[in-house]
């Protein structure tokens, strides 16, 4: 019998494949940096058994209208927000994510992002490239301190709770807010639960890590930053797509809120022409949440798993619900 045909959508190491090299036919796009184009993706697609995409790949209803082999879609993300989960259901293609593997990457990423934003680290580093320093001074690049102040997680969930634990060992209060309670969060790391409202109005650091969902689209949207104080920091390191980044701009512009630190962006990727980086208080990131080498092999791992599975009858091991 033929061995299933996976496509791959990007150009990915022969390491990481050479253990599934004896059960798949790999198919795959070669190029690194390069997406695959549109028309090439529906043409593989065809005739797959199994696909492995990035989250630069729109996974829609006229994919799998192409995809008539398919079972399953490998996604390398924890977010899907780029699936039609409906058309694949109702194509009988199983999706996968890859959460867990990147939990704690991704929180190092977010704390990491917030204490750069918080105590001016790029700014400071650039005023010495730029040949900037005289003198020292007394509130030369003053920042805002993190250790003691209140943050504010918004979707704790896997990541969230992760960010909480580095939270407390920097001796912060942790408000959080979700759909429902995390009562493990509560008890483990005294986090509060919180209206929406009240945590964006309490809370100095405002992070976000929830899905991106119709629910979530715009959430942080004009109310949202009118509610923070004016010294509050926001952080996104969830999807670009749940901010209004209009109603962003003009915030830290008026300096109704005081900085944001930003991983993720509603059109992928942004140039150095981006309103948002007229902006001295901004810090912002090409979407590098969970890239370390290690994880990003682990997630790579984990799509491979889920095809192989999936490819021999069995139940997938991250099925997205
Ligand atoms: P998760 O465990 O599913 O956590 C998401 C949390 O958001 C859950 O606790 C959920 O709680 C909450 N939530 C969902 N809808 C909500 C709503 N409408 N209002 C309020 N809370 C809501 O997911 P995760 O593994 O932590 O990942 C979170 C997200 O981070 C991913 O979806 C992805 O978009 C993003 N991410 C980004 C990067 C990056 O590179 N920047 C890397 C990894 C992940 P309830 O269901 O109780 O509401």
């Amino acid at each position: 019998m033929m061995n299933p045909v996976i496509y791959v959508t990007r150009k990915i190491p022969e390491e990481v494949l050479q253990p599934y090299q004896n059960m798949f036919n790999f198919r795959m796009w070669d190029k690194e940096d390069v997406p695959v184009p549109r028309d090439v993706l529906l043409k593989e697609a065809a005739t797959a058994d199994g696909v492995l995409c990035l989250l630069t790949e729109n996974i829609d209803r006229e994919f799998f209208d192409y995809a008539k082999n398919l079972k399953i879609v490998a996604n390398m993300a924890v977010g899907f927000d780029n699936i039609d989960v409906e058309a694949a259901r109702e194509h009988g293609v199983v999706v996968t994510n890859t959460p867990d593997v990147l939990t704690e990457t991704t929180a190092d990423l977010t704390f990491a992002l917030l204490m750069a934003t918080a105590r001016r680290i790029v700014e400071a580093a650039d005023y010495i490239r730029e040949d900037k320093w005289q003198y020292w001074a007394p509130y030369l690049l003053a920042g805002s301190d993190v250790h003691g102040k209140t943050i504010g997680i918004v979707g704790m969930g896997r990541i969230g709770e992760a960010v909480a634990r580095r939270a407390r060992g920097f001796g912060m209060s942790i408000l959080y807010h979700n759909r429902s309670r995390q009562e493990k969060a509560e008890q483990e790391l005294g986090a509060v639960y919180s209206d929406f409202t009240d945590l964006l109005q309490k809370a100095d650091f405002v992070v976000s890590l929830v899905p991106l969902t119709e629910q979530t689209a715009k959430m942080f949207d004009r109310d949202a930053f009118n509610n923070m104080k004016s010294s509050a920091i926001f952080i996104n390191v969830s999807r670009g797509g749940t901010v209004d980044e209009e109603a962003l701009y003009d915030a830290l512009a008026a300096n109704e809120i005081q900085a944001a630190g930003l991983d993720v962006f509603a059109n992928e990727p942004i140039s150095s022409e981006h309103q948002l980086l007229e902006l001295d208080n901004v810090v912002c990131l090409p979407h590098i949440g969970s890239a370390s080498e290690a994880t990003r092999t682990k997630m790579l791992e984990l799509c491979l798993d889920n095809l192989k599975a999936v490819l021999n009858g069995e139940e997938a091991i991250t099925p997205v619900k």
